[in-house]
């Protein structure tokens, strides 16, 4: 694997909320390297949109990081001064949201707010020089005729069209890495696909790194190559998609995967989805923060929290039953350890 461009080194993330602390980030850590796209996903309140928040620093005031680093090409972004955050924001880090209709100004043309997001990069160019480059960036997230779609308002768009607009947005000031966070929940499937295979074709072009939040595990296995599984604030599983989807190690990515529905699946084979809620993060578990709906737990599980155990090179999960200690018999994933 390349050096990584972002490394989080056992980040802590809470808020302090009128009935306490809320520990919504517990000891994350995971790296994304140079052009490559990780996938976090989790259900909602495992701490993903927390973590991206985290690294942008755009939380509110009454949060604050007790613990860990986020490296940004080897400098930690929680040490860095407001002035210096802001001129990394935008122009090394850029954002794609969820909702391009929260996210564009209904005032601005749209090719005006690509301009501007190129003048406030600090790169120096001229205004007429950003409205080239403007263009440029319409043409390459395939709007058709982007001149005239440049005077454009947002709601002239489509919800495709405007996601486009945001992914041109992001990537018109040449950052090192995008946060994507759930680009693309609110679009329906096809335009969702077509959304997906660009911001993978154009990070790819550009050799971006993309950190993608999503719930959506086909979105990951689409776009990602690398994914990170989230719960109750602590990574659970972390590798390849291809190694993760094709033999996940822990009980709760198990669980993720058999609440999605596949084309092979047969069909009178009913979705089983997880039962219960996620843990209560005003006062997380002592253990395993899965145990209370995991099949597989054990006392151990309620008390203590399983250590990450290798499975390969690329690959860890955070399970007691992963463990090399752990009785074989009692063992249904005693076949996972690395071989
Ligand atoms: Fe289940 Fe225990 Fe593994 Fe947690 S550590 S996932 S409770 S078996």
């Amino acid at each position: 694997m390349n050096e990584p461009i972002l490394r989080l080194d056992n980040l802590h993330t809470a808020f302090h909320t009128k009935a306490g602390e809320v520990q919504a980030v517990r000891g994350v850590s995971f790296d994304v390297a140079q052009g490559e796209i990780v996938g976090v996903v989790g259900e909602s309140g495992c701490g993903k949109s927390v973590t991206a928040a985290s690294i942008l620093r755009v939380l509110p005031e009454n949060a604050w990081h007790s613990e860990g680093k986020i490296l940004f090409l080897g400098e930690d972004l929680l040490a860095l001064s407001q002035s210096r955050m802001r001129a990394v924001r935008g122009r090394q880090i850029s954002m794609i949201f969820q909702d391009p209709m929260t996210s564009l100004s209904p005032l601005m043309r749209i090719g005006r707010q690509i301009e501007e997001a190129i003048l406030q990069s600090g790169d120096g160019v001229t205004r007429a020089q950003a409205r080239e480059r403007a263009l440029e960036m319409l043409r390459r997230v395939h709007i058709p005729d982007p001149e005239s779609r440049y005077n454009c308002y947002p709601h002239e768009l489509s919800g495709g069209m405007r996601q486009r607009v945001m992914i041109a947005i992001a990537l018109s000031c040449r950052p090192r890495l995008v946060i994507a966070d759930e680009p693309t929940t609110a679009l329906d499937v096809t335009i969702q696909k077509q959304i997906l295979l660009l911001l993978k074709e154009m990070c790819r072009e550009m050799n971006l790194s993309v950190l993608f939040i999503t719930h959506d595990l086909g979105v990951v296995a689409e776009l990602c190559d690398r994914v990170v599984v989230l719960y109750g604030g602590l990574v659970m599983e972390e590798g390849g998609v291809i190694e993760v989807f094709e033999e996940p190690a822990h009980p709760y990515t198990m669980g993720l995967l058999a609440s999605v529905p596949r084309l092979t699946q047969e069909k009178a084979k009913r979705l089983t989805p997880i039962p219960g809620s996620p843990p209560d993060l005003l006062s997380p578990p002592a253990g395993c923060p899965f145990a209370a709906r995991c099949r597989y737990a054990r006392r151990i599980c309620l008390k203590a929290m399983p250590e990450a155990q290798r499975l390969s090179p690329t690959h860890y999960g955070k399970c007691f039953l992963l463990d090399p200690g752990a009785p074989r018999d009692a063992n249904p994933f005693a076949d996972r350890r690395e071989r």
